[in-house]
């Protein structure tokens, strides 16, 4: 069911996100040769306390999972795509790319973030991979408006990777959601589609949009910890996500900070 958020909620909505996202700019910060996964998360949650939220993964047991997700951050470093599990053995060194995914509940309700950050010096190849994901996510922004359909985001991120000389993977196995009351809501908004197809977008619905791209192909395999995505051949990934809300026009990016 598609939930068109009240003034109340909107408000509250915006809030929680000037929250995430100066939480995770301050997370950020610590992404550096030498820190572990591990820290990057007990860094996160205890700023997301210390502002009086809830962090939304920990704990967080999706449907068909044996265990509950047992972090607030999800740590994903080089070919892991997303929802790495943070481990105090895992160390980040000059070069690595990393991608850090983080919910927070402000007042009952959710917001969802993510970015990719390279470590130190990073290659001319991941750099790229990190500002087209970026772009990919703003340009699926730039399509979200009010009485567009989730066919046109994912048709508008589908064609900008693919308007790219080099060969991308878009990942087709997930794919951004609406957000809110819940942190997974309906619907899904796959990263690539067809214009015009979809659920239409109605103003006052709150969805998150997330691209994840990566440098090889579009496969990608989970690990025996039923968590951690990776890509099937071993290359890179990146991954960039905001919580919007649908307007009229241009939609709102509520995971910002003001
Ligand atoms: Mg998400």
């Amino acid at each position: 069911m598609i939930i068109i958020k009240t003034k109340e909620e909107i408000e509250i909505l915006r809030e929680g996100g000037r929250h995430l996202a100066t939480v995770l700019f301050k997370v950020k910060e610590k992404v550096v040769p030498g820190v572990s996964t591990k820290e990057l998360d007990q860094y996160a949650e205890k700023l997301i306390r210390e502002m009086g939220d809830t962090p939304a993964f920990l704990n967080y047991r999706p449907a068909g999972a044996k265990t509950p997700f047992p972090a607030s951050l999800c740590v994903s470093v080089n070919d892991e795509v997303v929802h790495g599990i943070p481990n105090k053995k895992r160390i980040l060194k000059e070069g690595d790319i990393v991608s850090i995914d983080l919910g927070l509940n402000h007042k009952g309700l959710f917001t969802d973030m993510a970015m990719t950050v390279g470590v130190g010096k990073v290659s001319a190849a991941n750099h790229k991979l990190l500002a087209i994901t970026e772009q990919a996510l703003l340009v699926g922004i730039g399509a979200a408006r009010g009485g567009n359909t989730v066919g046109d985001v994912g048709h508008a991120i589908e064609s900008f990777i693919g308007a790219h000389k080099d060969a991308y993977g878009i990942v087709e196995v997930l794919s951004g959601h609406g957000v809110g009351r819940a942190i997974h809501e309906d619907p899904y908004i796959p990263n690539f589609g067809k214009k015009g197809k979809g659920e239409k977008l109605f103003p006052g619905m709150v969805i998150a949009i997330e691209p994840m791209i990566n440098l090889g192909t579009k496969n990608v395999t989970v690990d025996d910890d039923e968590y951690t995505f990776r890509t099937a051949d071993g290359k890179k990934s990146a991954h960039f996500e905001h919580t919007i809300l649908i307007t009229e026009g241009e939609a709102e990016v509520l995971t910002r900070l003001r």
